[in-house]
């Protein structure tokens, strides 16, 4: 396992992890003085940027982008609904490609509205990323499936586990062609009994790492995650079985804190970030 401890070069900030107080250009340079690799930012904050301004800016910080944050959900009532998020995400791969981006994130969406029926949701998705894999491959930027913890199910991902990401893998790109992998996020998957059999499964499709911790108690399922350090996961021991399986792309920090972190001000949670990420990850 890589020796990470201070080596901001090596770390990624999930831009959400400052609460989006600032703009991109400001937040790049903020990660740029303090040495940091890369950062994963989001689709919504590129609206209104150019972004090749983004990219130029990016290169000359020596920044680069550990993902794109993320996909248009795939679930939807209607075929239109569900064409256009596909439309959505083809254009989203252009971004990812414009500014390097070492994946494109997907957060695939739950049940869609109005239905119970799962199984179906399951299949749309498969459909949609399907359809996107050729157009990833003419980029050059690969889709990423993170699976999400199944508390989200409903209403964000009705892809829930490693394993379940990897089956998708195999089926829709078995050789490998197309890139197709996995996101690996501590917070979504630390409680899984497959998890290290699942990544050491996973090898080369391990395309991102995030990291962040589980409070106890965790008040809110999306926006409580910890800090490493202040919760309850073994972050060391999960990066341990990513690098073993040969994984050597950057720790990505990814933080929701509406009652925490987002309440301080960037230069502090990106001191605190590189303090816990060389400490606890
Ligand atoms: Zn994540």
């Amino acid at each position: 396992m890589r020796d990470i401890t201070g080596k901001p070069e090596l770390y990624s900030i999930n831009t959400a992890t400052l609460g989006f107080q600032s703009s991109l250009p400001a937040i790049i340079d903020a990660c740029a003085q303090r040495g940091i690799g890369g950062i994963a930012p989001w689709r919504k904050e590129l609206d209104g940027c150019h972004v090749q301004d983004i990219a130029r800016q990016l290169k000359a910080c020596r920044i680069s982008v550990s993902g794109l944050c993320r996909s248009t959900f795939y679930t939807a009532p209607t075929q239109a609904e569900r064409q256009a998020a596909i439309d959505e995400n083809r254009h989203a791969l252009d971004i990812a490609a414009e500014l390097g981006a070492r994946c494109y994130m997907q957060v695939v969406g739950g049940l869609p509205a109005g239905s119970n029926n799962l199984e179906e949701a399951r299949r749309q998705v498969r459909e949609g990323i399907r359809q996107l894999l050729p157009h990833s491959h003419d980029t050059g930027v690969p889709i990423a499936l993170e699976p999400l913890h199944p508390m989200t199910a409903a209403d964000r991902s009705c892809l829930s586990t490693l394993r379940q990401a990897l089956d998708w893998c195999d089926e829709l790109d078995p050789e490998g062609d197309y890139g197709l992998g996995v996101a690996v996020d501590v917070y979504h998957l630390w409680w899984d009994p497959e998890l290290f059999s699942q990544i050491a499964r996973a090898g080369k499709r391990i395309l991102a790492f995030h990291v962040s911790d589980w409070l106890v108690p965790t008040v809110d399922l999306v926006n409580d995650r910890g800090m490493p350090g202040d919760g309850v996961i073994d972050i060391r021991s999960i990066r341990h079985q990513v690098e073993s399986a040969g994984y050597n792309g950057q720790v990505e920090l990814e933080i929701f804190s509406s009652r925490n972190w987002w309440t301080k001000d960037q230069d502090q949670i990106l001191d605190t970030s590189i303090e816990r990420i060389s400490e606890y990850c």
